[in-house]
């Protein structure tokens, strides 16, 4: 009986969505999947960049209410820059990632862009203005062009392949059967966790949004290759602002900013050579990495 049911209920829901005539369609689709995290403001504006600085403001957040992940944190990044946040597993940094993109709302303080509080604006277009690519990138189930593409409506096969030769991608499409049109996904051609980054790499290359949140994005390439990619990344950061969440610190020792969280409070502030002054956590986490890399290359030898 209630397996009967449940189609019935989802049938009322879809009715429902369709009557309130409130949601398009992308978001019905997702009604179903999930429940909706957050809504649209009724009549609310799209959000206008004119320049795309972030502001954390206070913000407060926890996944549970018995349990306060980022303790009125602020962050102030000016439009153009290069920032970087660091700080040990567990310290918030995917959550200020999956807060920007309105996965979630902030218990109490605000997030601004180029000063509209994004909980004000549509989400479509906060969307649309934030290139992430995250710790872990889930394919859809179509060809490996079509993932690469979704970054922008009307994206042509110039540009995914610019896109996919900026990531790295182009040698392994090349030696596929159908190049572009190969089906990769859970029912198709099974890609490396390097390989779905590159492509989420490439997605947003072709997006070209005026702000960029990398979520450890070359987390799992070999150094070699995370070198060649983070020099894209670093041309394509250049006019715009970006977001480097990384676990490597050499990778993010050239940034404007570097940002330190630890359980949810910001430790830290300032330039790689600031904060190596500071002799606080930074400091730590540079030398043990640094010591980490000797004690690598003297086992190699
Ligand atoms: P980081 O990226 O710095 O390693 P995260 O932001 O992913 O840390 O996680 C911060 C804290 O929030 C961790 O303690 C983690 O277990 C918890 N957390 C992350 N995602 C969820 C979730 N969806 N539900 C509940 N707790 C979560
Ligand atoms: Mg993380």
């Amino acid at each position: 009986l209630t397996q009967l049911f449940r189609p019935l209920d989802m049938l009322g829901m879809v009715y429902r969505t369709i009557r309130q005539g409130l949601i398009d369609m992308a978001a019905m689709f997702k009604l179903i999947d999930e429940p909706e995290e957050v809504a649209d403001a009724p009549g609310a504006p799209a959000l206008i960049i004119r320049q795309p600085s972030v502001l954390f403001d206070n913000v407060v957040f926890g996944y549970d209410p018995d349990r306060t992940i980022l303790h009125g944190l602020t962050l102030e990044i000016p439009a153009g820059q290069q920032v970087a946040i660091v700080g040990p597993s567990g310290a918030g940094k995917s959550t200020i990632g999956r807060l920007l993109f309105r996965f979630y709302d902030p218990t109490s303080g605000r997030i601004l862009i180029d000063g509209q509080d994004i909980k004000t604006v549509t989400q479509r277009s906060l969307r649309a203005a934030l290139g992430i690519v995250p710790q872990d990138s889930v394919l859809f189930n179509e060809s490996i062009g079509y993932n690469i593409a979704y970054g922008r409506d009307g994206a042509g096969d110039a540009e995914v392949e610019k896109a996919a030769r900026a990531a790295a991608l182009w040698p392994l499409i090349q030696r596929l059967p159908k190049g572009l049109a190969t089906q990769v996904g859970e029912r198709g051609l099974k890609l490396s966790g390097g390989e779905k980054q590159r492509v989420a790499i490439a997605r947003t290359l072709v997006k070209n949004p005026p702000i960029l949140l990398l979520d450890e994005a070359t987390s799992a390439l070999d150094t070699r290759t995370e070198q060649d990619i983070l020099a894209t990344l670093h041309a394509v950061a250049e006019h715009r602002t970006s977001i480097s969440i990384a676990h490597r610190l050499s990778t993010i020792a050239d940034a404007d900013t570097i940002f330190v969280l630890d359980q949810g409070r910001l430790a830290e502030q300032g330039t790689h050579a600031d904060l190596l002054r500071r002799e606080g956590l930074y400091a730590e986490m540079w030398q043990r990495q640094a010591a980490e890399k000797e004690e690598l290359s003297e086992a190699a030898e």
